[in-house]
Order: C-alpha cells, then structure tokens, then sequence
C-alpha cells in the first residue's frame, strides 16, 4: 500500500532543521538563521518565500559557472543516462580517465598522477599520506611531520585539521588526537609588497632546524582563505620552493580554493612559477555541481611510493572517480578552458576594486584587498554574524562573512551590472557599524 507523504511546509522544513540538521560551524543550542533556497539560477539563488539573492560567495569557492548551466546539465543529464557510479577497483571509465589527463594537461608538467577523491579535506589527506608513504619508501619514515603556515586552511578531517591553523583550527579541543605538526607565521607581506628577504627568514630556519622529521611543507599557494583571506608575494613561493628542493623535503600545494581561476591565473602556483611535487584540487573542479577532489603528484612521488614496502598507495575511497562527478568536472572544466575567463576574472578584480574602495574610507575598516576574481574588507573586530547575515539578505545579496572579514568571490559569470549591484550593497551594510557589529 502507498501512503501519501504530505509536502512539508517551509516553517515545517525550518522546525525540522532547527531540530536534527547540523550547520556548518553552528549550534544547536543558538540555531543559527538559515535561508531555504527553493531554486538558484545564473548569479541568483531564489529563496522559498520568493526573494532573490545575488550570489556573493559562488557557495563558498565553486560555481564558477553559476547555478543551472545547461552545458553542465546535459553533461550531468547524459552521464547519468550511461551509468552514476561504478566501483574503481578493477573496473576504469572514461570520464575519469579524460578528466584526469585533462587535469594533467593543464597543471604544472611535471604533475602526472591523479588520484581522486570525496572532497578537499580528504585531497589533503591523501596528499599528506603520499608525502609519508614516500618518505617511507626511501627509508626515512623518521621524515613524518608537516610544515605549515599559521592563518592556513585545509579542511576539518583529523589530518587536514592539523596542518590548520592552531588557534582558529582548536587544536587545543583535539590535542590528544592531532598529530603536533610543525608551524610558521603567516607571510606578512601582501601581494604586491616589494621583496624583502626577512620574509622567508623563519621558513628558512624551520626547515634548516627540522628537515630531518620533515615530510613537506604544506601550504595554500598566494592567497590563505578560510584562515584570513590573505594574499602573499609570489616570491615567497618561489623562495619556498628552493627551500624544499634545498632542504630535501616536498611540497604540497593546496589549490582547493585557488585552483580553476579564481586567482587570476588557472592555478596560483603560476603567478610564481613554481612546481609543488603534490598539488590538491576540489570545489570549482566541478563548478559547484558534485562533491569531487583530487591529488596529484609527481613521478618522484609516485614511484617512491610504488616502490615501497606497501607496493601499492594506501588509500581506496568507495566513490573514488564517481562517474557523474568526473564527467561534470570534464565538462565545467572545458567550460571554463573555452571561455574567456581570464578576461572575465580581470574584469571582475576591476568592479571588486572601484566597488568596494569605498570602504577603504571608513574608520573601521582596517584593509580592502582585491587579487582576481575575489574581493576582501578586513574591519577592526569581529561582525555580529545574525545582524550582518540579515542586513546583507535585505539588500538583496548573498554574502556570508567570518570574523572580521566580509568578502565576495562572485561566480566568474556575473555581469557588470550584478558587480556594481553586489558592491554596492556590501558598501552600504559594512559602512553603517550599526548594521555590522553587536547591536
Ligand atoms: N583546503 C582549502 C584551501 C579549502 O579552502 C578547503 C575548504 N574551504 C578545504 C581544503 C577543505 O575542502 P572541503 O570542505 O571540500 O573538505
């Protein structure tokens, strides 16, 4: 017998969201306010009581695209007519192996294995396992911590969550569990700042004092997201690279968020011209559509590995190259190859730069930076998350901010007119305190 499920109600959705569905970063015993989206199109989400959003965030790094594209619709749409999932051991497919020689086209050349995954943190995981795994081929498994940057984001899995900042990451909360990896200051030097070598100075002396328990260096390349929205010189990657060639210890590039563009170049590894030996995508290599990562490394790494004790890499994830997703990354990332993104991306970094320099005029703010397709206020404290999220949502726009950091990096489709619309209204919330802080 069929029983009818009666369609719940958006006040029936939010009670039952209220009561059994975790947020990210959220409490049940302070619910956050949270939007239901009924639809999202272009640059527009389309809330269930009708309201349009203009898209700020492309969902936190991905739709490069925007929502419902129809190139990205037919590729999921003829995809899923062929097979959506198929075990990866043993068994290969097409749209992961064309992604994935795809992916080794147009990355650094010396980057030639991919191995995919679930998601960023996962990326990480895998390549902090390669960075061991190798080490331990060549009979140094002592080589087993990581070097990483304070302000660093790199996912919440045990892993990624050590190489993370230490404060804002809590690792105090999961001190028995966290592996103690070794940490840097931040580079202090923004992207344009004129070269001084006292930057690179305390990386150096890291690694000089601790390459011998050194697997790599891990690091997101030019611009930190989640830990600052910090932008760096490319010559402290190029100075980093040296070291890890130097000092004998690799480098893992975590391009999750920087990769497909958003930089200003494909991957941000490029404004320095740089090689990592380990380099880990995700979010925008689907363009926002399926949950997709993936690993890449270098035959150094690959063949220490396979020549290991194991003989094999240590790592099987069961939707490991899922079809529907590898097929909607091939298609967003030919896409993206086809258009004129870079035109798109500098156009985009022009509004970011006349739209918000408004804002560098005010008292409370404490730094306006653009770099590509991505657009920072930095004020002096915190905002008052409710306050701001609801004044942001009343001008009509989708803007999430964190700390004191309220920042767009808009799907690369946006028009002029959305910018100006976009800009305007982040200048019009962040310069009334009242709309930002503690009320
Ligand atoms: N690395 C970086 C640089 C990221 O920005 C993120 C996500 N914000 C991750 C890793 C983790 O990715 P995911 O959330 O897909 O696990």
């Amino acid at each position: 017998m069929q029983t009818e499920v009666p369609m719940s109600t958006t006040d029936e959705i939010l009670k039952l969201d209220r009561e059994h569905v975790w947020h990210p970063y959220s409490s049940f015993l302070n619910a956050p306010v949270v939007y239901p989206v009924a639809s999202a199109s272009g640059c527009t989400l389309t809330l269930a009581d009708g309201r349009q959003l203009l898209d700020g965030m492309a969902s936190w790094w991905c739709t490069i695209h925007g929502y419902n594209h129809p190139v990205l619709n037919d590729a999921m749409q003829s995809q899923l007519g062929k097979m959506s999932h198929v075990m990866f051991g043993g068994l290969t497919h097409e749209p992961a192996v064309e992604l994935a020689a795809l992916l080794v086209d147009i990355t650094p050349p010396s980057l030639n294995k991919v191995f995919f995954s679930d998601s960023g943190s996962v990326a990480v995981e895998v390549a902090m396992k390669m960075a061991l795994q190798y080490w331990h081929s060549q009979g140094k498994p002592q080589k087993s911590r990581l070097l990483s940057l304070r302000n660093g984001y790199h996912g919440d899995t045990f892993g990624a969550m050590s190489v993370c900042d230490p404060v804002t990451g809590m690792h105090h909360l999961f001190s028995n569990n966290l592996t103690q990896q070794l940490f840097v200051s931040a580079p202090v030097a923004g992207y344009d700042t004129p070269w001084d070598e006292s930057y690179i100075s305390e990386m150096q002396q890291a690694l000089d004092q601790h390459h011998g328990e050194l697997a790599a260096v891990i690091l997101e390349p030019i611009v930190q997201g989640a830990g600052g929205m910090r932008f760096y010189p490319p010559k402290y990657l190029q100075r980093v690279r040296e070291l890890c060639d130097h000092y004998d210890v690799l480098l893992i590039a975590d391009e999750i968020a920087t990769g497909f563009g958003r930089s200003g170049t494909l991957f941000a590894c490029e404004h320095a011209g740089i090689e990592p030996d380990i380099l880990c995508l995700g979010k925008a290599l689907t363009g926002g559509y399926m949950t997709l990562a993936a690993t890449l490394c270098n035959t150094r790494v690959s063949d220490g590995i396979c020549r290991g004790e194991a003989g094999v890499f240590m790592h099987g994830p069961t939707f490991m190259g899922n079809p529907l997703a590898c097929a909607t990354a091939l298609a967003s990332t030919r896409l993206l190859l086809q258009s004129d993104w870079q035109q798109r991306v500098h156009d985009i970094k022009a509004s970011l730069h006349k739209g918000l320099a408004p804002c560098s005029e005010l008292d409370h703010v404490s730094d306006v930076r653009v770099l590509g397709a991505i657009g920072v206020v930095e004020l002096e404290k915190p905002v008052h998350m409710a306050t701001i999220q609801q004044e942001l949502v009343n001008e009509g726009v989708w803007i999430r901010p964190f700390g004191k950091l309220v920042y767009v990096m808009p799907p690369y489709v946006m028009s002029a007119e959305e910018l100006e619309r976009l800009t305007a209204a982040m200048v019009r919330v962040v310069s009334d305190p009242a709309r930002c802080f503690e009320p």
